[in-house]
Protein backbone atom coordinates (compact mmCIF):
# COMPACT_ATOMS: atom_id res chain seq x y z
CA UNK A 1 0.00 0.00 0.00
CA UNK A 2 1.25 3.21 -0.85
CA UNK A 3 2.09 5.92 2.11
CA UNK A 4 -0.35 8.85 2.03
CA UNK A 5 2.28 11.14 3.20
CA UNK A 6 3.78 11.08 0.00
CA UNK A 7 0.64 11.57 -1.64
CA UNK A 8 -0.62 14.58 0.14
CA UNK A 9 2.97 16.39 -0.67
CA UNK A 10 2.36 16.22 -3.73
CA UNK A 11 -1.08 18.03 -3.39
CA UNK A 12 -2.51 15.49 -6.15
CA UNK A 13 -5.17 14.16 -3.54
CA UNK A 14 -6.37 16.06 -0.26
CA UNK A 15 -8.87 13.64 1.19
CA UNK A 16 -7.92 11.11 3.04
CA UNK A 17 -11.03 8.82 1.30
CA UNK A 18 -9.89 10.25 -2.13
CA UNK A 19 -6.73 8.92 -1.58
CA UNK A 20 -8.20 5.80 -0.68
CA UNK A 21 -10.33 4.68 -2.51
CA UNK A 22 -8.19 5.51 -5.70
CA UNK A 23 -5.58 3.25 -4.22
CA UNK A 24 -4.50 0.15 -6.14
CA UNK A 25 -6.06 -2.58 -4.50
CA UNK A 26 -8.92 -0.90 -2.61
CA UNK A 27 -11.42 -0.52 -5.72
CA UNK A 28 -13.74 -3.09 -4.44
CA UNK A 29 -14.70 0.16 -1.83
CA UNK A 30 -16.93 2.87 -2.63
CA UNK A 31 -16.83 6.20 -0.89
CA UNK A 32 -18.90 6.48 2.34
CA UNK A 33 -20.32 9.71 2.39
CA UNK A 34 -18.74 12.64 4.68
CA UNK A 35 -22.23 13.05 6.71
CA UNK A 36 -22.16 9.24 7.44
CA UNK A 37 -18.68 9.47 9.05
CA UNK A 38 -19.89 12.40 10.97
CA UNK A 39 -22.74 11.24 12.66
CA UNK A 40 -21.84 8.98 15.94
CA UNK A 41 -24.55 7.19 15.63
CA UNK A 42 -23.24 5.37 12.57
CA UNK A 43 -19.44 4.31 14.35
CA UNK A 44 -21.44 2.79 17.71
CA UNK A 45 -18.87 0.20 18.91
CA UNK A 46 -16.54 0.37 16.72
CA UNK A 47 -14.22 2.37 19.29
CA UNK A 48 -13.67 -1.13 21.30
CA UNK A 49 -12.64 -2.37 17.97
CA UNK A 50 -10.04 -0.03 16.71
CA UNK A 51 -6.52 1.41 18.06
CA UNK A 52 -6.29 5.06 18.22
CA UNK A 53 -9.58 5.29 17.44
CA UNK A 54 -9.91 9.23 17.86
CA UNK A 55 -7.10 9.79 15.44
CA UNK A 56 -8.17 7.35 12.99
CA UNK A 57 -11.86 9.16 12.76
CA UNK A 58 -10.02 12.64 12.43
CA UNK A 59 -7.66 10.73 10.16
CA UNK A 60 -10.04 9.40 7.57
CA UNK A 61 -12.15 13.09 8.34
CA UNK A 62 -9.36 15.14 7.55
CA UNK A 63 -9.36 16.83 10.73
CA UNK A 64 -5.76 14.95 12.16
CA UNK A 65 -3.68 17.34 13.22
CA UNK A 66 -0.67 16.03 15.30
CA UNK A 67 2.95 16.25 15.57
CA UNK A 68 3.69 12.58 15.44
CA UNK A 69 6.62 10.11 14.37
CA UNK A 70 6.62 8.02 11.72
CA UNK A 71 5.66 4.78 13.67
CA UNK A 72 3.02 6.36 15.36
CA UNK A 73 1.75 7.49 12.41
CA UNK A 74 1.74 4.28 10.48
CA UNK A 75 -0.15 2.77 13.06
CA UNK A 76 -3.11 5.63 13.15
CA UNK A 77 -3.09 5.00 9.41
CA UNK A 78 -3.78 1.45 9.47
CA UNK A 79 -6.55 2.27 12.31
CA UNK A 80 -7.75 4.59 9.80
CA UNK A 81 -8.28 1.85 7.10
CA UNK A 82 -9.78 -0.72 9.49
CA UNK A 83 -12.11 1.97 10.59
CA UNK A 84 -13.16 2.90 6.91
CA UNK A 85 -13.47 -0.90 6.09
CA UNK A 86 -15.79 -1.46 9.64
CA UNK A 87 -18.46 1.36 8.56
CA UNK A 88 -17.88 0.46 4.91
CA UNK A 89 -19.68 -2.66 5.90
CA UNK A 90 -22.44 -0.47 7.65
CA UNK A 91 -22.54 2.49 4.90
CA UNK A 92 -22.93 -0.26 2.17
CA UNK A 93 -26.93 -1.23 3.61
CA UNK A 94 -27.87 1.84 4.08
CA UNK A 95 -30.24 3.20 1.24
CA UNK A 96 -27.26 5.73 0.01
CA UNK A 97 -24.61 3.06 0.32
CA UNK A 98 -26.59 0.12 -2.02
CA UNK A 99 -26.72 2.67 -4.72
CA UNK A 100 -23.08 3.75 -5.01
CA UNK A 101 -22.36 -0.36 -4.65
CA UNK A 102 -25.17 -1.18 -7.21
CA UNK A 103 -23.37 1.05 -9.81
CA UNK A 104 -20.11 -0.07 -9.28
CA UNK A 105 -21.64 -3.80 -10.09
CA UNK A 106 -23.54 -2.57 -13.29
CA UNK A 107 -19.26 -1.74 -14.26
CA UNK A 108 -18.47 -4.65 -13.78
CA UNK A 109 -15.95 -3.21 -11.03
CA UNK A 110 -15.88 -6.13 -8.24
CA UNK A 111 -15.24 -8.47 -11.69
CA UNK A 112 -17.00 -11.04 -13.38
CA UNK A 113 -17.57 -14.69 -12.88
CA UNK A 114 -14.97 -16.99 -14.11
CA UNK A 115 -17.34 -20.34 -14.82
CA UNK A 116 -17.79 -20.42 -18.73
CA UNK A 117 -21.60 -20.83 -18.87
CA UNK A 118 -22.14 -17.78 -16.85
CA UNK A 119 -20.99 -15.28 -19.81
CA UNK A 120 -19.25 -12.82 -17.69
CA UNK A 121 -21.80 -12.32 -15.39
CA UNK A 122 -20.54 -9.51 -13.02
CA UNK A 123 -19.84 -10.27 -9.19
CA UNK A 124 -20.46 -9.02 -6.13
CA UNK A 125 -18.22 -8.88 -3.34
CA UNK A 126 -19.21 -10.19 0.87
CA UNK A 127 -17.71 -11.81 3.58
CA UNK A 128 -18.17 -15.17 4.93
CA UNK A 129 -18.13 -13.51 8.78
CA UNK A 130 -19.31 -10.18 10.00
CA UNK A 131 -16.22 -9.95 12.55
CA UNK A 132 -13.19 -8.84 11.65
CA UNK A 133 -10.08 -10.68 10.94
CA UNK A 134 -11.55 -13.91 10.30
CA UNK A 135 -11.77 -14.04 6.58
CA UNK A 136 -11.02 -12.83 3.37
CA UNK A 137 -13.41 -11.25 0.95
CA UNK A 138 -14.91 -13.75 -1.33
CA UNK A 139 -17.58 -12.87 -4.57
CA UNK A 140 -20.81 -13.54 -5.10
CA UNK A 141 -22.24 -14.88 -8.66
CA UNK A 142 -25.79 -14.28 -8.97
CA UNK A 143 -26.52 -16.97 -11.71
CA UNK A 144 -25.03 -19.65 -10.46
CA UNK A 145 -24.84 -18.46 -7.15
CA UNK A 146 -21.08 -19.45 -5.79
CA UNK A 147 -18.54 -17.86 -4.29
CA UNK A 148 -15.31 -17.65 -5.73
CA UNK A 149 -11.46 -16.21 -5.00
CA UNK A 150 -10.31 -12.75 -5.94
CA UNK A 151 -8.24 -13.25 -8.89
CA UNK A 152 -5.57 -10.73 -7.61
CA UNK A 153 -3.61 -10.88 -4.35
CA UNK A 154 -4.46 -7.46 -3.90
CA UNK A 155 -8.22 -8.22 -3.53
CA UNK A 156 -7.59 -11.50 -1.77
CA UNK A 157 -5.72 -9.79 1.09
CA UNK A 158 -8.71 -7.26 2.30
CA UNK A 159 -10.89 -8.96 5.44
CA UNK A 160 -14.41 -10.42 4.33
CA UNK A 161 -15.87 -8.34 6.99
CA UNK A 162 -15.52 -5.17 5.44
CA UNK A 163 -18.18 -6.09 2.79
CA UNK A 164 -20.56 -8.63 5.53
CA UNK A 165 -22.44 -11.40 4.98
CA UNK A 166 -25.23 -9.84 4.21
CA UNK A 167 -24.64 -6.86 1.69
CA UNK A 168 -25.24 -8.74 -1.48
CA UNK A 169 -28.90 -10.51 -0.67
CA UNK A 170 -30.01 -7.22 0.68
CA UNK A 171 -28.90 -5.42 -2.86
CA UNK A 172 -31.11 -8.21 -4.70
CA UNK A 173 -33.74 -7.59 -2.28
CA UNK A 174 -33.63 -3.68 -2.88
CA UNK A 175 -33.28 -4.02 -6.78
CA UNK A 176 -35.31 -7.46 -7.84
CA UNK A 177 -34.27 -5.98 -11.38
CA UNK A 178 -31.00 -7.01 -11.11
CA UNK A 179 -31.60 -10.66 -9.98
CA UNK A 180 -29.61 -12.52 -12.95
CA UNK A 181 -31.66 -15.05 -14.67
CA UNK A 182 -30.63 -18.66 -13.47
CA UNK A 183 -28.72 -20.91 -15.88
CA UNK A 184 -30.01 -24.74 -16.01
CA UNK A 185 -27.56 -25.26 -18.51
CA UNK A 186 -23.83 -26.97 -17.32
CA UNK A 187 -21.27 -28.93 -18.50
CA UNK A 188 -21.65 -31.98 -20.58
CA UNK A 189 -18.78 -34.79 -20.04
CA UNK A 190 -18.21 -35.47 -23.57
CA UNK A 191 -15.11 -38.66 -24.71
CA UNK A 192 -14.91 -37.66 -28.83
CA UNK A 193 -18.15 -36.23 -29.03
CA UNK A 194 -20.05 -38.83 -27.02
CA UNK A 195 -21.58 -38.53 -23.96
CA UNK A 196 -19.93 -40.33 -21.21
CA UNK A 197 -22.34 -43.08 -19.87
CA UNK A 198 -22.45 -42.53 -15.90
CA UNK A 199 -22.49 -38.83 -16.28
CA UNK A 200 -25.20 -38.15 -19.02
CA UNK A 201 -27.35 -41.01 -16.80
CA UNK A 202 -26.69 -38.85 -13.84
CA UNK A 203 -27.54 -35.34 -15.66
CA UNK A 204 -30.36 -36.93 -17.45
CA UNK A 205 -32.02 -38.25 -13.96
CA UNK A 206 -31.16 -34.59 -12.97
CA UNK A 207 -32.79 -32.61 -15.38
CA UNK A 208 -35.99 -35.00 -15.25
CA UNK A 209 -36.22 -34.05 -11.34
CA UNK A 210 -35.17 -30.60 -12.65
CA UNK A 211 -38.01 -30.58 -15.06
CA UNK A 212 -41.10 -31.90 -12.50
CA UNK A 213 -40.27 -29.34 -10.28
CA UNK A 214 -40.13 -26.35 -12.66
CA UNK A 215 -43.93 -27.61 -14.07
CA UNK A 216 -45.06 -28.04 -10.25
CA UNK A 217 -44.03 -24.17 -9.96
CA UNK A 218 -45.46 -22.94 -13.13
CA UNK A 219 -48.81 -24.55 -11.81
CA UNK A 220 -48.50 -23.01 -8.60
CA UNK A 221 -47.75 -19.49 -10.63
CA UNK A 222 -44.46 -19.52 -8.90
CA UNK A 223 -41.70 -17.19 -10.84
CA UNK A 224 -38.69 -20.19 -11.37
CA UNK A 225 -36.29 -17.55 -12.11
CA UNK A 226 -35.29 -19.51 -15.14
CA UNK A 227 -34.15 -18.52 -18.22
CA UNK A 228 -36.22 -20.17 -21.23
CA UNK A 229 -34.42 -23.02 -22.35
CA UNK A 230 -34.88 -21.97 -26.11
CA UNK A 231 -34.06 -18.49 -25.23
CA UNK A 232 -30.39 -19.39 -24.10
CA UNK A 233 -29.75 -21.58 -26.88
CA UNK A 234 -30.02 -18.41 -28.77
CA UNK A 235 -28.57 -16.68 -26.49
CA UNK A 236 -25.30 -18.77 -26.33
CA UNK A 237 -23.19 -20.26 -28.65
CA UNK A 238 -21.00 -22.68 -26.81
CA UNK A 239 -22.25 -26.13 -28.44
CA UNK A 240 -23.73 -24.78 -31.64
CA UNK A 241 -23.57 -27.74 -33.50
CA UNK A 242 -24.82 -29.94 -30.63
CA UNK A 243 -28.44 -31.48 -31.61
CA UNK A 244 -28.86 -34.53 -29.00
CA UNK A 245 -29.31 -32.15 -26.09
CA UNK A 246 -31.77 -33.66 -23.76
ZN1 LIG B 1 -21.42 -17.69 -11.95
Amino acid sequence: MEDYGTETESDYTSYWRDWFISTRGNEYFCEIDEDYLTDRFNLTGLQAEVQYYQYALELVTDVLDIECDDEMREQIEKSARHLYGLVHARFIVTTRGLAKMLEKYKKGEFGKCPRVLCSGQPLLPMGLHDNPGTSTVKLYCGRCEDLYNPKSSRHAAIDGAYFGTSFHNILFQVYPAMVPLKSARRYEPRVFGFRVHAAATLQRWQEEGRGELVERLKEARVETGFVDEEEEEEEEDLDDDDDSKL
